[in-house]
């Protein structure tokens, strides 16, 4: 279908600067982008979704869009700021052309963007890190390849964000370069980077405003006696610090929480929202639900199928009524398109220090190795024709993304790797994925380790269907009461 869009770029863009400039018609094109947004997403919807995925998106947006107003009104995002997220997050990322241009060039689906961990360095030695980081890590990208990855990314998919983890970034350099002079060496690229706050001074949050480019989203567990107990004692004050520091020179940032079967409810509490994103200022929120991957994985952490659905039903609210961003990388699967990874169109890959090459950030199995791809003369499409993505590609195309609305898997369930442990374990075996740790080889063979995934997987299948085919594939529902009601009936 070839459809319209009903606002083109330099119509938000103007859009938005009468809007910031003028605090009388503010309101009005808040409501007038909302219908808009509306319409373009229910009523042309070019990607033939069912209307209830449809409306996620949506919602996703304006959450996102009423994150930047409150903290635009808290007086929390500098002039340059916005200058730059106009410039850079709306122009490339929001409303960017030049990825359908380079994928029709080259005949290729591409990712829209990349997570890159530049390092395994970290500060802290959190329990149940993913990634294993700690100060014994020595290994990082060198200059030429994190910057090669980065230009690459650009010129061969027209890519203007990146997300970045660790490790802890602002702890890489190579030479006489750091991080945020590789941001401003790529300084049309909107970054997000995942960090611990702890390394964000007055300094270095300055920097971070002068660039314009780079918004961190700091990680915490919930309040002082959650985020201490998992990061160490003291963290908690150091985050409140950086926030400070972030809010003084107008940066605008967002939280990560980690959901665990203990922390789940004040994960996704009103009293959280209350204060880190309507008093702090937070324009966004991530909850990573814990996955026992990476430092003494263990399935006793992880929320329950039961905890997920409360968790889903909770960010339903908060992200509709309350008008927050907060999104987590299951539960909001149906506003995602479905799984992401393996660099789906519209998705990503990403690549660790080490320069391993895995489907996500959250599957440690690689399919390649960047500086193996390179010394091979390579580039950043090389995974993309993997036989572990393209496996991974095949089961995303049939469990739904390229199939017609009414015959959409449960998107509820969205993760090769969470929620379909069997699909994935057989991909990465039949594709001779690598373990990228010692972890992740023990558990592709621990009996234990995949029946309890699968159990897992079908546990939260057997919950969810009801809700997806009642919400998402009925064609009549409409998402007032009837919606409400089989919410707090399942
Ligand atoms: S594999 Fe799972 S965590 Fe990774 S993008 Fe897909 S749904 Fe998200």
């Amino acid at each position: 279908m070839d459809a319209q869009p009903l606002l083109t770029a330099e119509s938000t863009k103007t859009l938005l600067q009468t809007m910031i400039n003028n605090k009388t018609v503010r309101k009005k094109i808040i409501s007038f982008i909302e219908q808009k947004s509306y319409q373009d997403a229910i009523e042309v919807n070019s990607d033939n979704r069912p209307r209830q995925v449809q409306e996620d998106r949506h919602d996703y947006s304006m959450a996102l869009l009423h994150g930047f107003l409150r903290a635009f009104e808290l007086g929390q995002i500098s002039k340059h700021g916005i200058d730059r997220l106009m410039e850079i997050f709306l122009s490339k990322v929001v409303m960017n052309k030049e990825s359908e241009e380079a994928s029709c060039s080259l005949g290729l689906d591409l990712p829209f963007f990349l997570v890159i961990s530049p390092t395994g360095k970290c500060n802290l030695k959190c329990t149940g890190c993913y990634a294993t980081s700690d100060s014994s890590q020595k290994v990082s990208l060198d200059f030429n390849t994190f910057d090669r990855i980065l230009t690459e990314k650009r010129e061969l998919w027209g890519s203007h964000f990146t997300a970045i983890s660790g490790g802890e970034p602002l702890l890489w350099r190579d030479g006489k370069f750091d991080f945020l002079d590789m941001i401003e060496r790529h300084s049309n690229n909107m970054f997000m980077f995942y960090t611990n706050g702890t390394l964000i001074t007055d300094e270095v949050a300055k920097r971070m405003a002068e660039l314009g480019n780079v918004t961190p989203a700091i990680s915490v567990e919930g309040f002082e006696e959650e985020t201490d107990a998992r990061r160490g004692k003291g963290t908690y004050t150091r985050i409140m610090n950086a926030l400070e520091s972030l809010k003084k020179y107008g940066v605008f940032f967002g939280i990560s929480v980690t959901p665990t079967k203990y922390n789940w409810e004040v994960a996704t509490s009103d009293r959280l929202v209350d204060f880190y994103f309507m008093q702090q200022g937070a324009v966004y929120g991530w909850l990573f639900q814990y996955m026992p991957i990476g430092r003494g994985q263990t399935l006793d952490l992880m929320v329950t199928p039961e905890q997920r659905v409360e968790m889903y039903k909770r960010m339903v609210r908060i992200v509709r009524e309350r008008k927050v961003f907060l999104a987590d990388f299951w539960n909001s699967g149906t506003a995602a398109g479905g799984c992401l990874s393996a660099g789906r169109k519209g998705g990503y890959y990403y690549i660790d220090w080490h320069g391993n090459v895995t489907p996500c950030v959250f599957i440690p199995y690689a399919a390649d190795n960047i500086h193996r791809i390179y010394k091979s003369g390579g580039n950043i499409n090389t995974p993309l024709k993997s036989s572990f993505f393209k496996k991974i590609n095949t089961w995303q195309d049939e469990y739904g993304y390229r199939q017609p609305a009414e015959k959409l898997d449960n998107w509820l369930c969205p993760c090769v790797i969470r929620d379909h442990f069997g699909v994935f374990r057989e991909a990465a075996i039949k594709s001779n994925a690598k373990p990228i740790n010692e972890e992740a080889a023990i558990a592709l063979n621990d009996s234990d380790y995949c029946t309890g995934m699968i159990n897992y997987g079908e546990e939260l299948k057997r919950l969810t269907d009801p809700i997806w085919i009642k919400e998402y594939l009925s064609t009549a529902v409409s998402r007032d009461e009837d919606q409400q009601a089989v919410l707090s009936a399942t």
